[in-house]
């Protein structure tokens, strides 16, 4: 480890100035200590916003849900009126990370966490997002695990998050308060695609913090749910997943949410399968012709040539799941 600075805000306007001054917000602290000590990440001060009253879950005047980002993954994934409302964020935190790491990690710092490319962890390799102009050890190294949507020359390393697919899916906001007041964000917009600045990650300007997650009220009944596919059966980051949000009523679908992980730069929303899903009847024949475009614009890379079929099938299973079948 190295010398930092470490300081506990009060409240909010304690962590805005501080932020101001160039700290790092920590909460739970899952990702962020981990890079610190292997020194990946290099902080000078890091100011710790536990103590700020951003733990609540609400129903907004709509009917949608506000997550406050000091939420942990496991009291989100289990609060009634997640579980009830958007079933789809639940099964996606409870099949991330370790129960410990959930009882400890934020919602707010799981969209935040970032890529698991294990040359992005190893400070001896090329790697673009931590040492930019360096190089890209993935792209002509082992990449089995990264990404092919949304990859760059620059990086193409996987946006590791799951709830965050089910965010993407579900077109939540995310609201964002700093020295300039507060803004609100759609979540297509604040993860941003590597380019030529993979450092870049996330439309945040210096000193702003996240609050809340917003996820707006959707038509009812609403059937959603998120499948992941991964080497083992815990503790173990995506290959491929799939967040899928049904409405289906009078037996015709007519609003569908659907976007994957484990296969893009960014959680990656599927307008195509969505569209191709909307104002048809539910059948196999259905599920599958719609997961076909789930592939569209793919480019693999040597070693994950297999994701663009996996993808495909995955969101087909994740559709008939959630849609049922004929
Ligand atoms: Fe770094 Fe991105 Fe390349 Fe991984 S894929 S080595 S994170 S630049």
């Amino acid at each position: 480890m190295y010398p930092f600075s470490f300081t506990k805000a009060s409240d909010t306007q304690d962590a805005l100035n501080a932020g101001r001054r160039g700290g790092r917000y920590i909460a739970g602290g899952t990702t962020l200590v981990d890079l610190m000590r292997e020194t990946v990440e290099r902080p000078e001060a890091l100011v710790d916003i536990s103590a700020l009253p951003l733990r609540e879950v609400t129903v907004t005047e709509r009917g949608g849900l506000r997550i406050g980002a000091l939420v942990t993954m496991a009291e989100t994934a289990a609060h009634p009126k997640v579980r009830t409302t958007f079933p789809v964020i639940s099964e996606a935190l409870e099949l991330s990370a370790s129960a410990q790491l959930r009882n400890m990690a934020t919602l707010g710092g799981n969209i935040m966490q970032r890529t698991r490319c294990t040359y992005f962890r190893d400070v001896t390799a090329a790697c673009n997002k931590r040492e930019p102009g360096s190089g890209c050890a993935a792209r002509e190294g082992f990449n089995r695990s990264h990404a092919i949507l949304g990859t760059s020359d620059a990086c193409v390393a996987t946006h590791p998050s799951d709830v965050a697919v089910a965010f993407a899916a579900l077109e939540a906001r995310v609201h964002l308060l700093g020295p300039d007041g507060q803004r609100q964000v759609p979540f297509a917009d604040f993860l941003l695609r590597p380019g030529n600045t993979p450092q870049h990650e996330q439309a945040l300007n210096q000193g702003e913090l996240i609050t809340a997650v917003e996820i707006p009220a959707l038509p009812r009944p609403l059937k959603s749910g998120y499948l992941k596919v991964r080497d083992r059966q815990s503790y173990e980051f995506a290959l491929t997943s799939a967040a899928v949000a049904l409405h289906i009523r009078g037996g015709v679908i007519r609003e569908a949410k659907v976007a994957a992980g484990g296969v893009g730069t960014v959680p990656w929303k599927l307008p195509a399968v969505e569209e191709a899903l909307i104002g048809e009847r539910p059948s196999d024949r259905l599920w599958a012709e719609a997961a076909a475009h789930a592939g569209d614009g793919a480019r693999p890379l040597q070693h994950n040539r297999f994701k663009v079929e996996l993808l495909k099938r995955t969101v087909e299973r994740q559709l008939r799941i959630v849609g049922g079948t004929k």
